[in-house]
């Protein structure tokens, strides 16, 4: 090939990929079952609201795909009890009692996606309906609140596996520079809770709530559930999310809400 022949296929290529580059951002944004739950009073997320009522609660985990990189948001409930086919009962009256008819590693391997494919793995936080699955992705860099990290566990250990590859965040994060997947800095619900921003091509703007709010009832009338760590944290989080929706008319998808979630397309399908 003759030398100005080499440079125009090179500037081909060069445009090739720029191309490409630019049309980089998320392109699918999947809805994993991660536990179905099913609790005795409602009322422990809704003081004085909903006394002994029993209620089912949906536990997502989300599989984001950007350019040729996973980012996977929450883990759920352990894969271990769908083992047990009563599944694993409350631990105390009013706690939740979960079963799991999908494991986590089931669905991600019917989308041909392997654990070290997942190249980020971000927790809301360290509730046990969220990080059951953490050391299923061993080499997955965990993007995790510093404030969440290193909250003291009562029993005296680390919240995470110490050899885990870990970035401790202080507030908000740009996940792949870019802008179109953000984690949101939502205390309150536990010291560094944090909520997931993603921009859609399609679908536009979801807010992915973790624990920031429960259910669309405590979101419409700003309940603050009995366990979480701070209140007046909790109420400027849903304020703060109540603001980022409308700048960028955002949708909610509240983690537990079951009604909602059950209208919701969930893996293999997937929003784009
Ligand atoms: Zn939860």
């Amino acid at each position: 090939m003759k030398p100005i022949h080499l440079i125009a296929a090179l500037g081909l290529v060069l445009a090739a990929s720029a191309g490409a580059a630019h049309a980089q951002g998320v392109d699918k944004l999947y809805v994993l079952d991660c536990g179905q739950g099913h609790a005795t009073d409602r009322s422990l997320w809704s003081p004085g609201v909903d006394v002994n009522v029993a209620f089912d609660v949906s536990d997502n985990c989300y599989l984001i795909h950007h350019g040729q990189d996973y980012l996977l948001w929450d883990t759920g409930v352990t894969d271990a009890i769908a083992d047990k086919p009563e599944g694993m009962p409350a631990p105390r009256p009013g706690a939740t009692a979960w079963k799991k008819p999908k494991t986590l590693a089931g669905q991600l391997a019917q989308l041909g996606v392997k654990p070290s494919d997942i190249k980020f793995l971000a927790v809301s936080h360290t509730h046990p309906d969220h990080v059951g699955n953490v050391e299923l992705f061993p080499q997955s860099m965990l993007l995790v609140q510093k404030a969440e990290y290193e909250w003291p566990n009562p029993l005296g250990v680390g919240r995470f596996k110490p050899e885990h590859p870990v970035t401790k965040l202080e507030g908000d994060h740009d996940v792949f520079g870019d802008g179109s997947v953000m984690l949101i800095a939502t205390p309150g619900h536990t010291p560094g809770h944090q909520s997931l921003m993603v921009k859609l091509p399609k679908t536009g703007v979801v807010i992915l709530s973790g624990d920031a709010v429960h259910f669309k009832a405590n979101w419409d009338n700003r309940g603050v559930p009995s366990l979480n760590v701070d209140k007046d944290k909790t109420l400027a989080s849903m304020q703060r999310l109540a603001d980022l929706m409308a700048k960028t008319h955002a949708q909610l998808w509240i983690n537990h809400d079951k009604p909602q979630s059950d209208t919701q397309k969930h893996a293999p399908e997937y929003y784009e």
